[in-house]
């Protein structure tokens, strides 16, 4: 049996594309592998109406939701390969299953590559984060720091005072340039140029950063913005564009959140710049729907 869509992914994005798709009564093949992205967050952060759930209790809930409805169906399982057809496209999982769709939304998130830290694997998502929004007023008032890792990493440490008192860890690596030591200076950011050695404290508990010089400097929490590449090689296997985000790749997008690729649309972290869960949710409804309406409209005449 042809589905209408197969979404790649259930998490944030792929379960907010599925219900809208279920709530039309069409046909939807949810696959999954259960690794979303803020995995290691004890609790999630500023989503509406769930503020402080646990990540895994928030997508739990979600599935359950989705699959209440009769056109529905999850696959716990990976896509590994996929492919246009003269109908659509056709998938194949890492058992071998083949499944066949007239459309495709890519919903499988982003994996991140850590600094080779020792320390910071141990604490990511708890005392070691990417995002203050999600996870600074934890920390409200506490000694923080920032980790040069990419060039965004100023805006980042330029950031992060309002939250607490902010040491600009360089890691060896080199100074920025005037205008923004300036910016830094007037957020009372201080500089730390010394290689780190390591993270210090009982992980997940961060009590400061030890530096290559010997000296310990005190902080709570650390944030870091890592690179970030693709759960899933299938964009690139079905042509997607591509364009270069802060972080990494991000998968080219019209409004309605279809890709370059007529049929596959793109939706969450792997589609945006700006990595949230609400904005991933977003995305997906709006996925969802784009995906419906192409399925009534001609492409020509698609809203
Ligand atoms: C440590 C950390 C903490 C965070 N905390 C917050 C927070 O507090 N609040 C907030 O708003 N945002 C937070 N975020 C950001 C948030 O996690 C992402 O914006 C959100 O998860 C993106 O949702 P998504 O659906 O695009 O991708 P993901 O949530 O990453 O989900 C992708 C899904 O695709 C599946 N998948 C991957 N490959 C395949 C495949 N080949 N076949 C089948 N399935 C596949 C995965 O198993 C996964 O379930 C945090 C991020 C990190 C790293």
């Amino acid at each position: 049996m042809r589905n209408d869509a197969i979404i790649i992914g259930g998490s944030f994005a792929g379960l907010s594309a599925a219900m809208q798709l279920a709530r039309a009564n069409r046909s939807v093949c949810v696959i999954d592998t259960g690794t979303p992205r803020n995995r290691f967050a004890s609790a999630s952060h500023g989503f509406f109406g769930l503020d402080g759930v646990a990540p895994y209790e928030m997508l739990a809930t979600a599935r359950a939701k989705v699959a209440a409805y009769p056109s529905v169906r999850f696959v716990d399982g990976a896509a590994v390969d996929a492919a246009a057809d003269e109908d659509g496209f056709a998938l194949t999982l890492a058992d071998g299953q083949r499944l066949m769709a007239r459309r495709i939304v890519l919903a499988f998130g982003l994996k991140d590559t850590l600094p080779a830290i020792p320390g910071v694997q141990d604490r990511w998502g708890k005392t070691v984060l990417h995002c203050p929004y999600c996870h600074g007023f934890e920390f409200l008032g506490q000694p923080l720091g920032v980790l040069s890792v990419l060039p965004h990493s100023t805006h980042q440490a330029a950031l992060i005072p309002d939250w607490g008192p902010t040491t600009f860890f360089l890691n060896g690596g080199p100074m920025p340039d005037a205008e923004t030591q300036a910016r830094l200076a007037a957020r009372q950011v201080t500089l730390e140029p010394a290689p780190i050695a390591a993270l210090e404290g009982q992980a997940p508990k961060l009590d400061g950063v030890r530096l290559a010089d010997g000296r310990l400097v005190p902080i709570a929490a650390l944030y870091l913005t890592p690179r970030t590449s693709f759960q899933s090689d299938i964009a690139n296997q079905l042509g997607c564009a591509m364009e270069d985000g802060p972080f990494g790749p991000v998968i080219k997008t019209d409004a309605a959140k279809q890709t370059s690729v007529p049929g596959v649309y793109a939706a969450g972290d792997i589609s945006r710049p700006m990595h949230n869960a609400t904005l991933a949710s977003a995305d997906g409804v709006m996925a969802g729907a784009g995906v419906h309406q192409s399925l009534v409209f001609p492409p020509a005449a698609a809203a």
